[in-house]
C-alpha cells in the first residue's frame, strides 16, 4: 500500500469527546470515525485490525473443534417470549416493529437463536456434544455507551454456544474454552488474568471473565486478587474480614441527641467509637420498589450481590426525595443520616423488603438509626430492641487488604478490561425453551448448555490501551493493521526512492504487510505519523544511504540501528513468518 493512497485521516489532536487512550488514539489516528453516540464507523485500517482479531478468534476456534455460523441480526419477540427475557432483558434490548407491527429486537446476544437451532435439529445424544460459534455485530442500548470501541452500543462479539448430555461434558468444554481463549490473547498481545464473575443476565451459575489488567480509567472492573491464585470480578468477589471490636460500650439501650450527624464519620466522631459497632442503613430501589439494606458502617454494599440476593433486573440508591417519601409513608420525617428498619412497614401498599448483611448479625449493643431526625439508638440489639431482617446474606463489596477466601492472605485490587468470558449455563435456556434430545433410553433431557463471548472490537481497543506511548500505537505484531513502513526521507532523492522502493517489493514478495511512505512531505509529518498509526516496524531510508545504510526502528520498544536494507527486510519477514 502506498501512503499516498492509503485512506487515512490522522487529526493533530485528540477528539474533544474521547476519555480514554484508546479512544483518543484511534481517531486521532484515523481508524474510527463516530456516527452516532456508540456507533462508529470501522475505517480501513481498523478494519484490518479487526479482521486479524477475528482470524485469530476464529483459528483458535476452529482449533478447539467449535463449528462457525451465522446467525440473524434481526430476532423476532416470540423466541425471546419462550426464554422468558423479553420482559427481563431491559434497557439494552433494542426493540423495535416491521411494517406488520411485530414485535423484533436486535441482536444483543444469541442464546434464544441458537437454542431454537439447537432444538431442530440436535435429537438425539448421539450428535452431542456440540460448540457453535459466530463472529458478528451485535446491539445493545448501552446504559452509558462510553471509551469508543471499549462499551460502544453496536459492536463486534464472537458468540459460542456449547450442548451438552452431561455437566462432566459442559466442564469439559468450558475448560477446552479457557485453554483457546488463553492462546487467543496471548496471539493477539494480550496478557489476560481468568477472574470469577457474577453471570448477569445471561444467567447461569459458574463463570469466568478474561481481563485485560490495566491502572487506567478504562479498566470498568476492580478485580480483587490473591497470590494463592484466587481472582474476582468486585461483583462476585467474597473476603473474611480480619477481627475487629463489634461491641458498643453501652450496657442498656437508650435514644439519645446526635446532632447533625448525617454521615457515619460524623456520627463515629460525636461518639467517640468505630464504625465496627454501627449499623447502616441504606435504601435501594429495585425495580421500582424500596429494599433497606443493613451492613456494618466500616463496609460498603455491593449493588450486585445485593440484586442477586433480592432478584431484579436493575438497582441504583434511593435519592433523598424518594427516602423523604417512604419515610413519610411510615410516620416518619427523618433524612438518610437517622434511617433504621425499626418502624418501617411499607410502601405503595406494598411490604418492603429489608436485608442483611452477614456484618451486622454479631454485632452487640451497637448503634442504629430509629427515623427520628437527630437521634440514634445507642446499646441496641437484635431481637431486643430491633428485628435482624429474616434475609441474610453476604452483599458486601470486598476492600483490599480483607483476607482471601481461599488462603487467609490480605486481597490486592487492580482494575481490568473484560475482553471475554465464559459461563456455564446449565438448562437455563433448553428447558423453558423446550430444547431437548433424546438419551440412550429414548427419554427427552435438555441439553446442558455453555456460552463464551468475546469482544472483537474491544479486545482491539484494550490492545491500545496496553500497547501505546505518548507518540502513538504500539500495535503487537499478530493485529498490527499493517506490519511495517517504509520512510524515505526526501522523496525527490532517487537514490533514497530505489531502495526505499526494492525494500517495500522484497517485503511485500515475502507475505509482508508493508506501507510505502511515497508522499511529498516533511519527514517530521512521515514519522509523526508512523507513530501515531504504530506501524510494528519503521525503516527509514535518509542521508545515511550514501553509505547502504537504513534505520530501522522497533515500535514497541523504540530501539532503532542502522542496519543494511536486506538485513532490515529479513527481520521483518522472519518476525512476519513466525506469527503464522
Ligand atoms: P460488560 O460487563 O462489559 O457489559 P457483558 O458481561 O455485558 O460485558 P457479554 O454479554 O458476556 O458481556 O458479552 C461478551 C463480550 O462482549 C464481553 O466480554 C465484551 O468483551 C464484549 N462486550 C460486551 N458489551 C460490549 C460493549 N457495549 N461494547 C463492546 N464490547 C462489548
Ligand atoms: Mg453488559
Amino acid at each position: 500500500m502506498r501512503m499516498s493512497k492509503l485512506f487515512v485521516q490522522t487529526l493533530r489532536e485528540f477528539p474533544s469527546d474521547a476519555e480514554v487512550i484508546s479512544h483518543k488514539l484511534l481517531v486521532r489516528a484515523g481508524f474510527i470515525r463516530k456516527l452516532s453516540m456508540g456507533i462508529y464507523n470501522y475505517l480501513p485500517l481498523m478494519w484490518r485490525v479487526l479482521k486479524k482479531v477475528e482470524n485469530i478468534v476464529r483459528q483458535e476456534m476452529d482449533r478447539a473443534g467449535a463449528q462457525e455460523l451465522l446467525m440473524p441480526f434481526v430476532q423476532p419477540k416470540e423466541l425471546w417470549e419462550e426464554s422468558g427475557r423479553w420482559g427481563a432483558y431491559g434497557g439494552e434490548l433494542m426493540r423495535l416493529q416491521d411494517r406488520h407491527g411485530r414485535d423484533m429486537c436486535l441482536g444483543p446476544t444469541h442464546e434464544e437463536i441458537i437454542t431454537a437451532i439447537a432444538r431442530d435439529g440436535l435429537k438425539s445424544y448421539k450428535q452431542l456434544p456440540v460448540n457453535l460459534y459466530q463472529i458478528q455485530s451485535k446491539f445493545r442500548d448501552e446504559r452509558r455507551p462510553r471509551f469508543g470501541l471499549l462499551r460502544g452500543r453496536e459492536f463486534i462479539m464472537k458468540d459460542a454456544y456449547s450442548f451438552d448430555t452431561t455437566q462432566e461434558g459442559l466442564e469439559k468444554e468450558y475448560k477446552n474454552m479457557w485453554d483457546a481463549y488463553t492462546r487467543i490473547f496471548k496471539r493477539c498481545g494480550l496478557e489476560t488474568k481468568a477472574v470469577q464473575s457474577d453471570s448477569g443476565a445471561i444467567g447461569g451459575s459458574v463463570s469466568h471473565e478474561f481481563m485485560v489488567i490495566t491502572d487506567t480509567d478504562a479498566g470498568e472492573n476492580d478485580v480483587f486478587y490473591c497470590d494463592c491464585g484466587y481472582a474476582a470480578n468486585s461483583n462476585h468477589a467474597v473476603s473474611n474480614l480480619p477481627e475487629v471490636n463489634i461491641t458498643g460500650k453501652w450496657s442498656k439501650p437508650e435514644i439519645i441527641d446526635t446532632p447533625n450527624t448525617h454521615t457515619i464519620e460524623e456520627l463515629c466522631d460525636f461518639l467517640k467509637i468505630e464504625p465496627t459497632i454501627i449499623v447502616k442503613s441504606l435504601v435501594y430501589i429495585i425495580d421500582k420498589d424500596p429494599v433497606i439494606a443493613l451492613i456494618r458502617a466500616d463496609k460498603n454494599v455491593e449493588e450486585t450481590k445485593l440484586l442477586n440476593a433480592i432478584g431484579g433486573q436493575e438497582i441504583r440508591i434511593a435519592v433523598a426525595a424518594e427516602i423523604e417519601d417512604i419515610m413519610g409513608v411510615n410516620g416518619f420525617n427523618a433524612d438518610k443520616g437517622f434511617i433504621g428498619p425499626k418502624g418501617i412497614k411499607e410502601y405503595n401498599g406494598k411490604p418492603i423488603k429489608f436485608i442483611a448483611d452477614k456484618t451486622v448479625v454479631d454485632l452487640k449493643n451497637f448503634v442504629i438509626g430509629v427515623n427520628i431526625k437527630d437521634k440514634h439508638l445507642v446499646g441496641g440489639n437484635w431481637g431486643v430492641d430491633v428485628d435482624l431482617p429474616a434475609q441474610i446474606a453476604d452483599i458486601r463489596l470486598v476492600d483490599a487488604g480483607d483476607l482471601c477466601p481461599e488462603c487467609g492472605k490480605p486481597l490486592k485490587v487492580t482494575r481490568g478490561i473484560e475482553v471475554g468470558n465464559i459461563f456455564q449455563l446449565g438448562t437455563k435456556y433448553s428447558k423453558p425453551m423446550n430444547a431437548v434430545y433424546l438419551d440412550q433410553n429414548g427419554k427427552a433431557q435438555p441439553y446442558i448448555m455453555g456460552c463464551y463471548g468475546i469482544g472483537i472490537s474491544r479486545t482491539a481497543a484494550a490492545a491500545v490501551e496496553a500497547h501505546h506511548d505518548e507518540h502513538g500505537i504500539k500495535w503487537p505484531l499478530a493485529i498490527a493493521p499493517y506490519h511495517a513502513i517504509v520512510i524515505p526521507v526526501n522523496t525527490k532523492d532517487e537514490l533514497q526512492m530505489k531502495v526505499a522502493e526494492d525494500i517495500y517489493k522484497t517485503l511485500n514478495k515475502h507475505g509482508v504487510e508493508a506501507v510505502i511512505d511515497d508522499r511529498d512531505e516533511r519527514a517530521g509529518v512521515k514519522f509523526k505519523d508512523a507513530d501515531l498509526i504504530g506501524f510494528p516496524y519503521i525503516i527509514t531510508v535518509g542521508k545515511t544511504i550514501t553509505e547502504g545504510l537504513v534505520e530501522f526502528k522497533v515500535r514497541e520498544t523504540g530501539e532503532t540501528s542502522n542496519v543494511l536494507p536486506e538485513e532490515a527486510a529479513e527481520v521483518v519477514v522472519t518476525a512476519v513468518t513466525n506469527l503464522k
